[in-house]
């Protein structure tokens, strides 16, 4: 059963469900899930199936929903994800979510609708809501201008995520695929939009150099939850990474003194003092891993090696065993330095 608010503003339901967004996740945070227990991956998951549908619980009928209430709600939902990845409140919103493989709310949103369309297109034609639905779909053919609401709505989340054809399919034959194949087909075509998106996003965006802006979550995550005793320093990691990307963070060297552009750079890189922590992980590669991926590393060139050191490890082809070797190594220097110059 869904209630609308008394004055019927979409604008209070918006401020509700951020609420119950805010409200559920960190009703679970004091159960347990904190920033220090859990793999954000298994927050991620927690969020997914229990906190965003609680808070987009309607959402479907959020018809001409207004820039500024959805912008809101990305705030809202942002703040969780960079609660439950230990990121900053400045921290970057493509970094928050490309670390952890999420989307922005409105695509949850926009999901919802899709899948609503597909079962009103699937219900049988004796069914009262159906019928109104093939009723206001006509009515929208025949004169756009004065059908309002979740047709006009549909019609413009088809057209982003360029599933139009399917709506044209259904008015000239009135079949539609299985809920499973629209399942598929919504989430074939919805992944396809957001990555154009960030290829689009990315390409004046010095963070692309960095991070990876990929389908899946990073290899920080991904190799903490294969090992547990990792999570601290992967968080660690994660932390420099936030920090790195902060334009205006603190430019003086809180151990030297020393004032600079970039102090991520200079305490993981120029620092006299954390040489002692350079020359260990310069040695730790070496037997652990050997002398042909130490010289690599060592060759590549600054950008790039911040790149491997945070996560982006995939275009080195040293195979998964020694990937993985690697990282360990590499978030044990960084959280140590991290933890060394109190980043983290
Ligand atoms: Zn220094």
């Amino acid at each position: 059963m869904l209630y609308l608010l008394g004055n019927f503003s979409l604008t209070d339901c918006v401020e509700e469900a951020c609420k119950k967004l805010r409200g559920t996740f960190f009703s679970l945070v004091n159960s347990g899930i904190n920033n220090y227990g859990l793999n954000s991956l298994t927050s991620k998951t927690i969020y997914k199936t229990v906190v965003i549908p609680r808070a987009l619980y309607g959402s479907e009928l959020w018809c001409d929903l207004q820039q500024r209430d959805l912008a809101r709600f990305e705030v809202a939902h942002r703040f969780c994800l960079k609660y439950m990845q230990g990121l900053g409140i400045r921290a970057k919103t493509n970094l928050v979510y490309s670390l952890i493989d999420m989307k922005a709310i409105e695509y949850e949103i926009d999901k919802n609708k899709l899948r609503l369309f597909g079962q009103l297109c699937n219900l049988p034609c004796d069914k009262l809501a159906k019928v109104i639905f093939v009723n206001r779909l006509t009515s929208y053919e025949d004169n756009p201008s004065i059908v309002h609401g979740f047709i006009p709505d549909i019609c413009s989340i088809l057209r982003k995520y360029s599933l139009l054809r399917v709506l044209e399919q259904y008015k000239q034959t009135g079949t539609f695929m299985s809920k499973f194949q629209w399942k598929q087909c919504i989430k074939i075509n919805m992944c396809n939009y957001e990555q154009s998106r960030s290829r689009e996003g990315s390409s004046n965006d010095t963070l692309s150099n960095y991070i990876d802006i990929s389908s899946s979550p990073s290899i920080l995550w991904t190799m903490a939850i294969e090992n547990r005793s990792f999570l601290k320093m992967c968080r660690s990691t994660v932390k420099v990474i936030g920090q790195y990307f902060y334009s205006d963070y603190r430019r003086t060297c809180p151990k030297c003194g020393i004032g600079t552009e970039t102090l991520i750079v200079h305490i993981l890189y120029e620092c006299t003092l954390s040489e002692p922590h350079r020359i260990k992980f310069l040695r730790d590669l070496l037997t652990k891993c050997g002398e042909d991926i130490l010289t690599e590393f060592v060759s590549l060139g600054l950008d790039t090696q911040l790149s491997v050191l945070f996560g982006c490890i995939d275009t080195l082809q040293w195979g998964d065993v020694n990937c993985q070797m690697f990282m360990k190594i590499a978030v044990a220097f960084v959280h140590k330095v991290g933890t060394v110059y109190g980043v983290v």
